[in-house]
C-alpha cells in the first residue's frame, strides 16, 4: 500500500543555527556541528545533501512522497531547494508567525515564490490567536496561491529543545481548535491541516472540523496528548474520528524529524495495526496513508 507522510520536518542548517544562537548568543554562536552534538543528531549538511538523505530513508521505508517542513521561521528556502530537487517526493511545508514583523511577507514569498503548499503556525509559541486578524490575512494568501495552512493545536512539546535545555514559555489558550474554526469557516478552499488530532483538544478538534469541512487531522507523533483523557486509547482516538469526520478528512503523518533516528517506523506500524484492529476497510486505509494527501497536494 502507497504510504505518503504528511508531516516531517526538515531540520536543516539554520534551524541547529538557532538554537546555537538562542543558547549562546549571536556573538559566541556556536557551530552547527556542536549543537548537533550537543542534540545528539546528525550534523545535516547543506539542504541537497540533507534532502537526498531524505529521499534514501523513504526509499529505505518505500515510502512515496513526504511532506518537509521547514522548522524555523524564515528557513524556507531549504525547503524550496529540497522541493525543487525532487519535486516528485516532497511537498514544501514552513512556519510562520504571522504577528511578527516580516511574517505575512514571508508567507507571500513561499507561497508565490518559492512554490511551497503549507504554512504552518504555533500560535501557543508564538502567542497569537488563531482569529487574530493577521492569521485571516494569512488565510487570504493561502486561498490566492492554492495553499494549505497547519495550524498546532493542544499541547506542544519541542524535543530539540527540551534536549538542549532552552525553555519553551507556552500560552496553551491560543492553540484553540475552536478560534481555528473560526477563520478557517472564511476560507472554505484552503485546506487546514491540525496535527496530531488537536493535542489535547481532542473534542473541541472534532467539533471544530464537523464545524469547518476543510479542517482535516493528521495522525503524527505518538499522540502522548492521550494521557490527559482517563482510559482513552489511540485506537479510541481513531474509531471516533473516523466515525466524526470521516476517512477523507485524516492523513497519515508521522513526526520524522532527525537523524540517525530517521523515518519513524514505530509510528506507522501502531497506527496500522489500530486501523485493522478496528476492521478498517481498505479504502478507508487508502485514504488515509496516501489519497488524502494527494487530493490536498497534487498526485
Ligand atoms: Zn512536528
Amino acid at each position: 500500500m502507497t504510504v505518503h507522510d504528511s508531516h516531517c520536518h526538515f531540520f536543516s542548517r539554520r534551524f541547529f543555527e538557532a538554537l546555537g544562537r538562542e543558547k549562546y548568543g549571536a556573538d559566541r554562536a556556536a557551530s552547527v556541528e556542536v549543537v548537533a552534538g550537543e542534540l545528539g543528531w546528525e550534523a545535516p549538511g547543506e539542504p541537497e545533501v540533507l534532502a537526498r538523505r531524505w529521499v534514501d530513508e523513504l526509499n529505505r521505508h518505500r515510502v512515496s512522497r513526504a511532506a518537509l517542513m521547514a522548522s524555523v521561521p524564515g528557513d524556507e528556502e531549504s525547503v524550496a531547494m529540497a522541493v525543487a530537487a525532487y519535486p516528485d517526493r516532497f511537498v514544501g511545508f514552513f512556519v510562520v508567525n504571522p504577528v511578527s514583523r516580516d511574517g505575512l511577507e514571508h508567507a507571500h514569498r513561499a507561497f508565490a515564490t518559492l512554490g511551497l503548499r503549507c504554512a504552518c503556525l504555533f500560535p501557543s509559541m508564538h502567542r497569537y490567536r488563531l482569529d487574530d486578524e493577521r492569521v485571516v490575512r494569512l488565510f487570504e494568501l493561502a486561498a490566492v496561491h492554492r495553499g494549505a495552512i497547519f495550524a498546532h493545536c493542544g499541547f506542544l512539546s519541542i524535543e530539540a529543545r527540551v534536549r538542549m535545555g532552552l525553555p519553551t514559555v507556552l500560552d496553551l489558550r491560543f492553540g484553540d481548535p475552536l478560534a481555528l474554526a473560526a477563520t478557517a469557516s472564511g476560507f472554505p478552499t484552503v485546506p487546514v491541516i491540525v496535527p496530531h488530532f488537536g493535542g489535547g483538544f481532542f473534542r473541541e478538534a472534532l467539533m471544530a472540523a464537523e464545524a469547518c469541512p476543510s479542517i482535516h487531522f493528521d495522525t503524527s507523533s505518538s499522540n502522548s496528548w492521550i494521557k490527559y483523557v482517563p482510559d482513552l486509547t489511540l485506537a479510541d482516538v481513531f474509531r471516533r474520528a473516523i466515525a466524526v469526520v470521516g476517512p477523507q478528512r485524516i492523513v497519515f503523518g508521522s513526526d520524522s524529524s532527525y537523524f540517525p533516528r530517521g523515518w519513524r517506523t514505530v509510528i506507522h506500524g501502531a497506527q496500522r495495526a489500530i486501523l485493522e484492529e478496528l476492521g478498517a476497510e481498505e479504502d478507508c486505509c487508502a485514504r488515509i496513508f496516501s489519497g488524502n494527501f494527494e487530493r490536498l497536494f497534487g498526485a
